[in-house]
């Protein structure tokens, strides 16, 4: 395959005539309930560009939602896909097992938070891995109830539906919901800012007392079999929650025999500028939940944590046909043999300073840009309407679709609809990623 050429091109109208006859071929083949963010086909994607079928070539500052974060079919991975392919693609690691399911399991164990003697399981999806955290600490605490936050995101099965937060669009008609699960509040220091105050918005033991007054009113360790939190919230905006928050959740779940379970499901493998989210704040979760930067868009997911915890299900407890997929494994071990061996990390911290300083820089001439926060190469903008913090879902929206009629793939989130999210690749060059920025600064001034 020849290289992608790094560069934004318009060759056609957004969507070009090639996409929009694949786009009535999806309407008549597709269940309507799977939409798009845009109408436009891919085929090749690279670097920090996407192409699509008409030759248009869009800066990508979205990663496929946090997958491809060290690049779309990153050379190691692309390699050891095809390797692993051409020896078995699947035998069943329950049935017959092979040592790359162990060699994930190892990895994963080294990378994560703390020292302790940790295990691993594998899974599919984000959504699989969720589900099996929660049986896993149901099982080692004997317990049940399960505690959630207010603008969470964890999946969209019956399980992780009951977990996830908002209504429109993961739950809105999917009801009944799993039973045993609660809600508490989170810290959100631009929200908590105009409701709680400004102590509540930087004092993050503050915001955690609040939470687990909540909790132990309303539900009581002794019910309580995990709290799960995402240590940088995802599809509810961005949310960096204010310092201290996690390491008080956290240290009330030690004392009172919770399971704490950190989904970094979006958050993991560089890219917030750590390997995990979680090590900002020093913090050693009980589980750990990964899935989407893991293995460059190959599906794997995994929950990892100390082995005492880990081990409580009984042998055949655990498990599932495709979990821990040898080809998925492989490129698992390669993504993270390139996050290593190229710097990622540090690349994602250089991200972040490149974003916060542009942005920050828009923001200081715009009053509709109400908040630039987030960390690494998860970095958010939450748009509100003009001297106000009154969210505006109506111009996040325009400002979306502006930006895929211009060859920039950007993505919004957040409870309101409001937050424009930026999940850049990070093998996407300076230039790129300044270039998609200048051209959201232009649309944001026209309209
Ligand atoms: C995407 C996501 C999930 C669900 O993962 P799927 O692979 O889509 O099932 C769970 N938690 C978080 C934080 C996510 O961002």
């Amino acid at each position: 395959m020849s290289a992608l050429e790094q560069s934004r091109q318009l060759a056609t109208a957004i969507p070009g005539p090639r996409s929009t006859e694949l786009s009535a071929r999806k309407s008549a083949a597709v269940a309507g309930g799977v939409g798009n963010t845009m109408p436009v086909y891919a085929a090749r994607a690279y670097g920090g560009i996407v192409e699509d079928v008409d030759g248009n070539r869009l800066i990508d500052l979205g990663s496929g939602i946090a997958v491809t974060t060290i690049g779309n079919a990153s050379p190691r991975v692309v390699e050891a896909v095809a390797a692993q392919a051409a020896q078995f693609t699947h035998t069943c690691f329950m049935v017959t097992p092979y040592e790359g399911y162990v060699a994930v399991a190892e990895a994963l164990n080294r990378l994560t938070p703390g020292d302790e003697d940790k295990r691993t399981a594998l899974f599919n999806s984000g959504s699989e891995a969720v589900e099996n955290a929660v049986k896993i600490a149901r099982t080692f605490t004997g317990k049940q109830a399960v505690v959630a936050f207010d603008h969470a995101y964890h999946g969209r099965t019956n399980l992780t539906m009951a977990l996830t937060a908002k209504s429109m669009p993961y739950k809105h008609g999917f009801g009944p919901f799993a039973p045993e699960i609660y809600r508490a509040p989170l810290s959100y220091p631009y929200r908590d800012a105009e409701f709680g105050g400004k102590e509540l918005a930087t004092d993050g033991e503050l915001a955690a007392r609040r939470a687990i007054t909540v909790i132990d009113k309303q539900i009581g360790a002794d019910n309580l079999a995990a709290v799960i939190i995402e240590p940088i919230q995802g599809e509810g905006g961005f949310i960096v929650p204010a310092e201290g928050f996690l390491p008080s959740l956290l240290d009330w779940c030690r004392a009172n025999n919770v399971v704490f379970i950190a989904d970094e499901v979006q958050t993991g493998f560089a890219r917030t500028g750590a390997m995990f989210a979680c090590e900002h704040e020093g913090i050693v979760p009980d589980l750990i939940v990964t899935a989407k930067g893991i293995a460059d868009g190959m599906p794997l997911s995994a929950v990892t944590g100390r082995a005492e915890i880990m081990d409580a299900p009984h042998v055949g407890g655990l498990g599932g046909t495709y979990g821990g997929n040898p080809v998925a494994c492989a490129a698992a071990l390669a993504t993270i043999e390139t996050i290593e061996g190229d710097g990622l990390v540090a690349r994602a911290a250089q991200i972040e300073s490149l974003m916060k300083d542009k942005l920050g820089r828009i923001q200081a001439e715009d009053d509709r840009i109400g908040d630039v926060r987030g960390r690494g190469a998860m970095i958010a903008v939450e748009l509100v309407k003009p001297g106000t913090t009154e969210p505006d879902a109506d111009l996040t929206k325009k400002l979306c679709a502006a930006a895929h009629q211009a060859g920039v793939i950007v993505l919004s989130c957040g409870t309101f609809g409001n937050v424009l999210r930026f999940l850049p690749p990070l093998a996407i060059s300076d230039e790129l990623l300044l270039e998609g920025l200048d051209v959201l600064e232009l649309i944001l001034r026209d309209l």
